[in-house]
């Protein structure tokens, strides 16, 4: 079976463990555990990166600070992806989120 190296990236915080711990192990990460990483920049362009932007917490509607339009509108902007809005809680484009990357890297 062939083995896939995806990246997480987003602000601390917004959900970026809890999603993945969703995938992965189909449980809801309650605690905010700060993580930690080291983090080194560069720019290049290479190509076309294989990407998609997640809105997550979309169970917390009430508290909702970008509408759904501005989300697609910024992923249209900045790398003409797709925008999916996500919650590690509810489980709600958990799957959907990693295999569309997959799918992306299968048709390269
Ligand atoms: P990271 O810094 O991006 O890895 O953020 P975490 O995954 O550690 O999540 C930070 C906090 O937000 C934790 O307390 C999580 O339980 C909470 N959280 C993450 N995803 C969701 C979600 O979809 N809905 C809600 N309500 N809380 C979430
Ligand atoms: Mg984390």
């Amino acid at each position: 079976m062939p083995e896939y190296k995806l990246v997480v990236l987003g602000s601390g915080g917004v959900g970026k463990s809890a999603l993945t711990v969703q995938f992965v192990q189909g449980i809801f990460v309650k605690k905010y555990d700060p993580t930690i990483e080291d983090s080194y920049r560069k720019q290049v362009e290479v190509d076309y990166v294989l990407m998609i932007l997640i809105g997550n917490k979309c169970d917390l509607e009430d508290e909702r600070v970008v509408g759904k339009e501005q989300g697609q509108n910024l992923a249209r902007q900045w790398c003409n992806c797709a925008f999916l809005e996500s919650s590690a809680k509810s489980k709600i484009n958990v799957n959907e989120i990693f295999y569309d990357l997959v799918r992306q890297i299968n048709r390269k």
